[in-house]
C-alpha cells in the first residue's frame, strides 16, 4: 500500500464508529481527499489538535487504488486554527472559506491555486485585514479560478476592452457584460466603485498596504459573489 505525504488544510470531520472519524482534507501535492484516522475520538488521541477543522498539518496516509477513503497513518500540526475561532465573526468565515473549499473542489484533482489562495486567506483571519474583504477577495479568486467569474473588462456583444473608468451594464441574468452602446436600454448599470473594488482585488495580493476597498463597491461585489456562488452549485 503506498504511504503518501502531504502538507494539508483539514475541511472537516464527523464521527465513525466508536472513536473514529472521517477526516476530509485538502492536501497539497494530492488535492481533496477523504480519509479515515483511527481513534481520534479518544481522550488521549494522538492526533491531538493536529485534525481540527482549518488545521494546517502534515498528513501521512496510505492510499489503496481499489478503495475511496485513504487511511490517516500520522498527522502532525504546522499551524493551528485557534486563532480562528477566537471571535464569533471570524469563526463564521473561517467556516464559511472551509465550507467553499470543500464545495467547489472534486476530489483527488491537484489544486495549487485554490491550496495558496485558502492559506493566505487563512492567514489573513488572524491579521487585521478586514473580513468583509478577506471574504470578498476569497470569493472572487475562487469563482476565477473554478472559471465562471464573469468578463467585466471586455463587452459580451460587440468585443470592446473596457476601461476602469468606462460605464458599463449588466446584461439580465447578471452573468454578461455590455459596454454602453450595445447595453443601452436592455441592462443595470455598474456602479463604478464596484468596478474599483473589483480592479483592486485582481491587481493586488490580500496583504497589499495600499488603501483597499471598503464601504458600498466591496458590498455590492459581496452580494454579486453570492449569486455566482448560488448559481454555480444549482448547475
Ligand atoms: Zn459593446
Amino acid at each position: 500500500m503506498p504511504l503518501h505525504e502531504s502538507d494539508s488544510i483539514i475541511l472537516k470531520t464527523y464521527p465513525l464508529a466508536e472513536a473514529d472519524r472521517i477526516v476530509v482534507f485538502f492536501s497539497r501535492d494530492y488535492g481533496k481527499i477523504r480519509g479515515v484516522a483511527n481513534g481520534v475520538r479518544r481522550l488521549k488521541s494522538r492526533f491531538g489538535a493536529s485534525l481540527e477543522p482549518l488545521a494546517l498539518s502534515k498528513v501521512t496516509f496510505f492510499q489503496k487504488e481499489t478503495v475511496e477513503l485513504v487511511r490517516i497513518r500520522s498527522c502532525e500540526l504546522i499551524d493551528s486554527p485557534m486563532k480562528l475561532f477566537e471571535d464569533y465573526d471570524r469563526a463564521i468565515l473561517a467556516s464559511h472559506v472551509a465550507d467553499l473549499v470543500d464545495r467547489f473542489l472534486p476530489d483527488h484533482e491537484v489544486q495549487d491555486a485554490v491550496f495558496r489562495l485558502f492559506g493566505l486567506a487563512r492567514q489573513s483571519l488572524v491579521t487585521d485585514c478586514p473580513l468583509e474583504l478577506t471574504r470578498c477577495y476569497f470569493e472572487v479568486w475562487m469563482l476565477r479560478l473554478a472559471g465562471v467569474f464573469p468578463e467585466f473588462f471586455r463587452c459580451s456583444v460587440c468585443g470592446k476592452r473596457l476601461g476602469t473608468e468606462e460605464s458599463r451594464v449588466f446584461l439580465p441574468g447578471l452573468t454578461r457584460m455590455a459596454c454602453h452602446s450595445c447595453g443601452q436600454g436592455r441592462g443595470t448599470e455598474v456602479p463604478p466603485d464596484t468596478i474599483d473594488a473589483l480592479h483592486w482585488i485582481m491587481t493586488r495580493p490580500l496583504n497589499a498596504e495600499d488603501q483597499h476597498p471598503r464601504g458600498a463597491g466591496l458590498q455590492h461585489l459581496g452580494q454579486l459573489n453570492k449569486i455566482w456562488i448560488e448559481q454555480y452549485f444549482e448547475r
